[in-house]
This record gives C-alpha cells, sequence and structure tokens, in this order.
C-alpha cells in the first residue's frame, strides 16, 4: 500500500453548488480504495481561484513545501487539472513541472489521467495537457465575463425592485412597496432618543411595557430586539444583502443606501452608537433603574475601593427600604474589610464635591462629537475594507459601478476626516463652558430624587467622572475627572456620628481646620 495525498480546491463562484469539496474528497476516497492505495493528507484551498499563485494559496503552498521538505507520497491526486491551476498555461505546465520533479505522479481523477517524470512530455500527455490548462484558463475568463453581468444586474435590481421581503419590524411590504408602519416608526424614534439620553436596554423594556408600548411583528420586547434596532443601519435606510457560505450569513457586496425609508438621521444614530459602546466599557452592573431613587447606585460602574482597587459591590435592603455599597473583594472573597457606606451618604459627599468644584473655573464637560465621527469614519473603512475583501476573493473583474462606491466611500471617508478635525477642535471649545458642568449640577440638586432624573445623571456621570476611589473604612472619597487626567477634586472626609465632612487636601482656598458641610444640609432644601 502507498501514501496518496489529495490536493483540494474551488472557487467561491464553483461552491454555489455547495457540493465540490465533497465530490472532490469522494472521489479521491474511491480511488484509493479501487486501487488499494491510502489517503494520508488532503491539502485545501477552499473559496480560492486557481488563478492565483502558490502566494495566495495557502494549501498548494503548504503541500509544495512538504515535497520540498522530502515528504514525497507516491500519488498526488486531483479531480482535474483545472483544481491544481487555472492561471496562464506556461505557468500552469511551469507548475505541474515543478510538482512532478519531486518524484510524485499526478492522477487526474475525472479522466485517469496519469502524468509522472518520465511520461509528461511524451507528445500525446503532453498535448492533453496544454488543451486542459488552455481551457482551464478560458473557463475562467469566461466566468470574469459572466461574473460581470451579475453583479450589474443584482445591484440594478436592488435599486428598482425589492427582491426580498423580509423588512425590519417597524416596515412592512405594502403592493410591492416597502411602507412605515407609524405606530412602530415612532416607536423606534423613541427608542432612540431614550438611549441618546443614557437610558439602558434594561430600562426602555420596563419604561415600554409599563406604558403598554407594542414590540415588533407582537413579540414581546427583550434585549436582542432593542439592540438589533438600536445597532441595525435599516433606520438610515441602508440594506446589506446577504448571502449563505458554508453555513454563515456573510455580507455579499457593499450596502444599498436608501432602499428603506429612513426613519433616524445620521448624526443621533452615531451618537447612539458611541454610547453604547461606552456602555460596554464598564464591566459589570450598569446603572439600574427602580423607581424608588434610594435603592440603585448612581455610580455603577465607577466606584472603586481604595484599599484594593475592586469595585465596590451595590446591596439593597428592600425591606428597609435604603442600599449601600460594600468593597467587592470583602463581599466575596473577605480579603478587605467588610465595612459598607450607605449610597446615601455617599451622593451626599459626591454633591458637596460638586458645590465646591464651581469654584473651579478650569472645570469643563468635554463634548463627544469627535468620538462619533470616528464611529462614522470607521464605518466607512469597513464598508470599503468589505468591497475590497469581495474583490480580492472573486475571480472577477469588479465592474465600473462598484469601483464608482469604492470611489465615493473614499470621498466620504476624507471629508470624515476633515469633519473630525473640526470636531476635535469643537470638542475643545465645549469643553472650556462651564456652564454645561453647572447645568449637571443644577439636574444633581433638582432630578436626583426623580427615577428618570437618576437615569440621566448616572449617564451624563460617565461623560464626566473616569472614577471615584473610596475608602469606607476612613470615610474618604476622591473623584477623578474624565477630562482632566489628573486633575482630581479634594478629596473628602465624612463622619456619620457628627454629621460632618471635611476636606483633607487643600488648595489654598478655605480653611481646612474646620469642618466644610453638615450632613444633610444639602438635601434639607
Ligand atoms: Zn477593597
Amino acid at each position: 500500500m502507498n501514501n496518496a495525498i489529495l490536493y483540494l480546491r474551488y472557487s467561491t463562484p464553483e461552491q454555489a453548488d455547495g457540493q465540490s469539496e465533497l465530490r472532490q474528497t469522494q472521489g479521491a476516497e474511491r480511488w484509493c480504495k479501487e486501487h488499494g492505495e491510502k489517503l494520508v493528507k488532503i491539502y485545501k484551498d477552499l473559496g480560492i481561484s486557481g488563478g492565483k499563485s502558490s502566494d495566495d494559496r495557502k494549501g498548494l503552498a503548504a503541500m509544495l513545501d512538504d515535497l520540498a521538505r522530502g515528504s514525497v507520497p507516491k500519488f498526488l491526486l486531483i479531480e482535474d487539472v483545472d483544481r491544481i491551476s487555472r492561471m496562464l498555461p506556461l505557468d500552469s505546465l511551469n507548475l505541474i513541472s515543478k510538482i512532478l520533479d519531486f518524484g510524485v505522479t499526478i492522477i487526474s481523477l475525472r479522466d485517469n489521467q496519469v502524468l509522472n517524470r518520465k511520461n509528461w512530455q511524451s507528445s500525446q500527455s503532453f498535448l492533453i495537457l496544454s488543451l486542459k490548462t488552455t481551457l482551464a484558463n478560458e473557463e475562467r475568463q469566461k466566468r470574469i465575463f459572466r461574473g460581470k453581468a451579475n453583479w450589474k444586474q443584482k445591484r440594478l435590481d436592488a435599486a428598482t425592485k425589492i427582491y426580498t421581503k423580509k423588512v425590519p419590524g417597524w416596515l412592512t411590504v405594502k403592493d410591492d412597496k416597502i411602507v412605515k408602519i407609524p405606530e412602530h416608526v415612532a416607536t423606534v424614534k423613541k427608542l432612540f432618543q431614550l438611549s441618546n439620553e443614557g437610558i439602558g436596554i434594561v430600562t426602555v423594556i420596563r419604561m415600554f411595557n409599563e406604558k403598554g408600548i407594542k414590540s415588533f411583528h407582537g413579540k414581546d420586547w427583550n434585549k436582542a430586539i432593542i439592540h438589533n434596532t438600536l445597532t441595525s443601519e435599516s433606520v438610515l435606510g441602508s440594506f446589506q444583502p446577504k448571502t449563505i457560505i458554508d453555513g454563515k450569513r456573510i455580507e455579499d457586496g457593499g450596502k444599498i443606501q436608501n432602499y428603506f425609508p429612513r426613519i433616524i438621521e445620521d448624526d443621533l444614530f452615531y451618537a447612539v452608537q458611541a454610547k453604547l459602546k461606552q456602555r460596554n466599557c464598564y464591566k459589570g452592573a450598569g446603572f439600574r433603574y427602580t423607581k424608588n431613587p434610594s435603592q440603585n447606585n448612581l455610580f455603577a460602574g465607577l466606584i472603586k475601593c481604595e484599599k484594593c482597587g475592586a469595585s465596590l459591590i451595590h446591596l439593597v435592603r428592600s425591606r428597609h427600604g435604603y442600599s449601600y455599597l460594600v468593597c467587592g473583594n470583602a463581599h466575596k472573597h473577605k480579603k478587605c474589610s467588610y465595612k459598607v457606606v450607605a449610597t446615601n451618604v455617599l451622593e451626599e459627599v459626591f454633591q458637596i464635591c460638586l458645590t465646591d468644584c464651581r469654584v473651579f473655573d478650569t472645570f469643563q464637560k468635554p463634548s463627544n462629537n469627535a468620538a462619533a465621527t470616528r464611529l462614522q469614519i470607521e464605518a466607512v473603512k469597513k464598508e470599503l475594507s468589505n468591497f475590497l475583501n469581495l474583490i480580492r476573493k472573486s475571480e472577477t473583474v469588479p465592474p465600473t459601478s462598484i469601483m464608482k462606491e469604492i470611489q465615493d466611500l473614499e470621498l466620504k471617508q476624507a471629508e470624515l476626516e476633515n469633519k473630525l478635525d473640526s470636531d476635535l477642535a469643537g470638542d475643545k471649545l465645549s469643553a472650556s463652558i462651564p456652564g454645561k458642568f453647572n447645568e449637571f449640577c443644577r439636574e444633581m440638586e433638582t432630578n436626583i430624587k426623580n427615577p428618570l432624573g437618576r437615569a440621566k445623571i448616572a449617564s451624563t456621570l460617565k461623560d464626566l467622572i473616569s472614577q471615584i476611589v473610596v475608602n469606607p473604612e476612613k470615610c474618604t472619597m476622591a473623584v477623578y475627572w474624565a477630562h482632566g487626567g489628573a486633575q482630581s477634586l479634594d478629596r473628602m472626609q465624612w463622619d456619620k456620628k457628627t454629621k460632618e465632612f471635611w476636606h483633607l487636601y487643600t488648595t489654598g482656598l478655605r480653611d481646612y481646620s474646620r469642618p466644610t458641610h453638615d450632613l444633610m444640609t444639602l438635601h434639607k432644601k
């Protein structure tokens, strides 16, 4: 029994029948069984054009490497010569000659042609081989032509007629036209508005259910529906055709703009994407909406233990109607001191921090336009790379319409990059306006007891603050601004018993030998 290997390849258009890999493998196995040989290895290039050289075909390159390293089987099985190469005839013959020089015998299974170092240049074999390589290359050229026509047709169709009945939940198909469902369109708009205000998905579900707002297709609201809607570019009107390859849904060509009716403007959409991304940065539970304001954690995702660096965990005692925070490390592993801080005390200290902060004229709330523009640029880049990948993988030369789209995208990218520059400048400017910060302070004073107000405050906090460090044992708190890097607020210390607060670090502005505030003075207003 001799060793045999199989070289298996198909290109993307050939895979359309979904049978190519199976057919080539079974052919090789059948041959081995009939001839009493043993199939020891299969080299594969799936979805790769035979017009590419071994530089771009990993399977072929691996096989040539193995042969060069002296691992030479008796037989190399191929379905036909066109599996090895669809390159120009001379290049194909050179490659075959190179393989035969290793001493391996090539078996072409389709016509049982046997090629080896000795026989392949005999007139008959060579004639057949020359003919085959010529045909294989011609077939490739034909495919390029057909592919071109297909691309064009598909995209022409998309622009004029609806080729999928599947539309997003807020739309429906009537008389072959895509139309809005007003009730659901209003819901989508509301959803984006809430999300832009920093209301999280779970909160939105709760609010929608409370108000009896119905989900699409008569389903119940769930996280996936909300998240998919918030991230789907179909709200902008664009449609991404998909195709199924190897059981996976993959993007087929570029997006088609203005396919669906537009529901949301670009600015709002990308602002929401920025918020969603920002929310994902915070590990662990985010702010949780509760009707009872004393039972949620305004500082979720921001607050850390000074001793060990772990996040503080929020615990609710609903029977007593209050909540407190404790070091997560102490709570879970008993590796830090178990000292709790009441949520309302922390908020009190924080508000005093803010009050004092208003004398810092350097304080700024940074705007975030640049982040949204960066996301837009990323989206355009991704679309561009999708196009380029598609062209790279395809055996067909892209038609001019595709090249036009690529040009447009490149133009858009340049435009956005200009916008980014002005956004960055604008962000800086807005950061110098302390008015915004004062607005936040007012929100803290007036809306901190209002459930929805708290949700907004919690969201704004993440724009303003990078970290709050608390030492529950020593009763101290320090706040670090997101914009200022190292600039931190005065560190505050509180005493529950005497109901007093101290600044621990002086800035030279006040007399710090006395308590600066009495506990609960702010909330008495
Ligand atoms: Zn700790």
